[in-house]
């Protein structure tokens, strides 16, 4: 017969064990190899991004999900539901899995042809959404996501969101962000965040970006 202080000790592993495969989200791989979008992002910087910071954030949104009434939703719903701790760690595996999704070793360069007239109509040229996407990434103070976001009418705006800041909560279809955490480019790029951004141009997919203009909701 087990004694009754090891069955207490015994019972909250068990009901853990239980709940854990409905609950955990898992760590999606990167759709590349580590060191394919160098010399932008090098293999140290992606490996310590995803391997450290992304699967971090899935490791306890998982822990404070087991607690959680939010356990067993979609991310999307815990995002729009959550806040604290779990809307940060919720929205950053969001963000990292669009941040990594959007880049490529050998991206398209160009937007679709909807997209194109958008930011056209929305920001004079494309030219010109980027300079004012860098200047958004610059003035961003501490950590934080410049986004890309439309909204149903396919109208476009530029987000400067704080810590994991995610414009699903505005309503709003995140496009493209730009993760100025410096654990994103210190290691490659040190202070130098503007020079980090304009390397980071380099390797986005603007085929994945159009994919989720023609997706939005
Ligand atoms: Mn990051």
């Amino acid at each position: 017969m087990i004694p009754f202080t090891l069955l207490f000790l015994l019972f909250p592993m068990m009901t853990m064990n239980a709940a854990a495969p409905q609950t955990a989200f898992a760590v999606k791989e990167l759709p590349y190899d580590y060191g394919s979008l160098a010399p932008n992002l090098s293999e140290e910087t992606m490996r310590y991004h995803h391997d450290k910071h992304y699967a971090g954030y899935v490791a306890r949104l998982n822990e404070l999900l087991l607690d959680s009434p939010l356990s067993g939703l979609p991310l999307e719903d815990v995002i729009l539901s959550a806040d604290g701790a779990l809307y940060n760690n919720a929205a950053q595996v969001w963000n990292h899995e669009l941040f990594f999704e959007q880049l490529a070793p050998h991206p398209r360069r160009d937007p679709s042809a909807e997209l194109l007239e958008a930011i056209d109509r929305d920001f004079g040229s494309l030219e010109a959404f980027q300079t004012q996407m860098n200047r958004a990434a610059a003035g961003l103070f501490g950590s934080g996501w410049v986004w890309l976001a439309a909204d149903r009418d396919g109208h476009l705006s530029i987000l400067s969101e704080p810590n994991a800041g995610n414009p699903i909560q505005r309503g709003l279809t995140p496009l493209l962000g730009i993760d100025v955490w410096e654990h994103a480019y210190y290691i490659d790029y040190r202070n130098r965040r503007a020079d980090a951004v304009a390397a980071l141009w380099n390797v986005i997919d603007w085929g994945e970006v159009s994919r989720r203009y023609a997706l939005r909701r």
